[in-house]
């Protein structure tokens, strides 16, 4: 169970001398309960201090990364149940699971390292590959193994066949894949395996409590990063046991459940296959394997993850600038939006469809859209005349008319006051633009 600050203030040195950029040591000792602040930023804290609070200020779920150089994924390291208690970490890691008999395999790995795309100016792909030793031969897995490390995926290996995973795994180790299928009946033999070649470890448990068991003996066995799989046998079993995993790790500092889970929501492709897998994803998978899916599948599901795993403190935001659209000339229109990443690349994505070159001025509302910003006072005639100064449009332009959503028309006449340039009501949702820019504009 994590300390109290009480707790923590006792271990603290006490004298108040402010060095850490809080008042007393009873204010730091409070935020570092919190996992506000971090404990070096008190520079008098004993050893002995420091080591029992360090292993107490561990994050309740163990950080775990995978991959190496470029690709590399981290997974845990969650310290809430509920995205809006603060934020989900480290987004859940989607991978896609091939088997090592199977006759297409050289084109499903092919699909699964295509499975990469733009959204809202992310990148964002299944960053994983997991080969399974379908076929029980240790050198037909090798040799699947082997392809799969050519594309640029990150590996999970899955075998229970200790020799066969050593034969793989020494060969791929250089890029920290994940061994995964260590259960009660391998787990020594697999836990050598893991620490020889220092590779995290996939734990395998019939339920919860055999889990805690296995995890607790594989440490004592010298390996400490480890994703766990408590074998859910149906996507019911699979919300429970996630989320009980989840609770008991972070309200009961069950160490033994402190590290991310990984999950097989199963069902060859199937759109059960991709709920089940959305709902681990949302519920609280650290790794999410999928049988290799059409891509507008893996598109919904990745795009489910990236709005999971957004700060809902802070909205995911573009930078404030003018972005040229096409090949803009002086009579090109200019458009004003804000730098909600959502509201401006649904404005972008119209601006392109209409095939007018345009200007879009993106102004800093904080990650607000329109309406929102607007009531915040975040969108102001004087906030949009500041962008429109520091914008230099007016050395690359012939004309001064600025057109505004649709939705903040109210400030048209004060906003044309403030900045002398003409005001045009552009429509009010983004759908409306191309025919805007071809008619009203022209
Ligand atoms: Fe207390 Fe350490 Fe902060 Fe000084 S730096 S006030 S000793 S917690």
């Amino acid at each position: 169970m994590a300390l109290t600050g009480l707790q923590i203030y006792k271990l603290l040195p006490k004298t108040n001398c402010k060095k850490c950029g809080f008042p007393t040591c009873l204010a730091f000792a409070m935020a570092l309960a919190q996992k506000k602040i971090a404990l070096d930023k008190c520079p008098d804290v004993s050893a002995e201090a420091k080591s029992a609070l360090d292993s107490e200020s561990a994050p309740p779920i163990m950080k775990v990364t995978l991959g190496a150089g470029e690709r590399t994924l981290g997974v845990g390291e969650e310290t809430e149940l509920f995205r809006h208690g603060r934020r989900f970490e480290n987004p859940c890691g989607i991978g896609v699971a091939v088997k090592d008999n199977d006759p297409n395999l050289d084109s499903l790995l092919k699909q699964a390292a295509s499975l990469n795309f733009t959204r809202v100016g992310q990148n964002i792909r299944a960053e994983l590959l997991c080969v399974r030793n379908a076929s029980g031969n240790a050198a037909a897995f090798k040799s699947a193994v082997d392809k799969a490390a050519k594309t640029d995926r990150i590996l999970i290996l899955e075998t229970e066949n200790p020799e066969a995973m050593k034969a793989a795994a020494a060969g791929v180790k250089a890029g920290k894949p994940l061994c995964y299928g260590a259960t009660a009946q391998n787990w020594q033999a697999m836990a050598a395996v893991a620490k020889e070649l220092g590779l995290p470890l996939g734990v395998k448990g019939k339920g919860i409590d055999e889990l805690s068991d296995l995890t607790q003996k594989i440490k004592g066995a010298g390996v400490s990063e480890m994703f766990i799989d408590p074998c859910s046998p149906s996507p019911r079993a699979m919300l429970s046991d996630l989320t009980q995993i989840r609770r008991l790790a972070l309200k009961k500092g069950e160490r033994s459940l402190g590290y991310p889970a990984i999950v097989s929501p199963g069902g060859d492709g199937t759109l059960m296959e991709m709920a089940t897998s959305a709902m681990c994803v949302a519920k609280y998978a650290g790794i999410a394997l999928v049988s290799a899916p059409e891509k507008w599948k893996a598109l919904a599901l990745m795009a489910l993850r990236q709005n999971i795993y957004t700060d809902p403190q802070k909205p995911i935001q573009v930078e404030a600038k003018v972005y040229e659209i096409g090949d803009v000339k002086p009579d090109s229109p200019v458009l004003l939006t804000t730098n909600f990443s959502l509201t401006y690349f649904t404005v972008e994505g119209e601006v392109e469809a209409s095939r007018v070159p345009s200007y879009i001025l993106v102004t800093d509302t904080e990650g607000m859209s329109v309406l929102t910003a607007f009531a915040a006072d975040k969108m102001t005639p004087e906030s949009v005349t500041k962008s429109l100064k520091a914008s230099g449009l007016e050395g690359k332009l012939k004309h001064k008319k600025i057109i505004i959503p649709g939705y903040v028309a109210v400030m048209s006449g004060t906003l044309q006051e403030e900045c002398g340039w003409e005001v045009l009501v552009g429509p009010r949702e983004a759908s409306a633009i191309p025919s805007y820019l071809k008619t009203v504009w022209k």
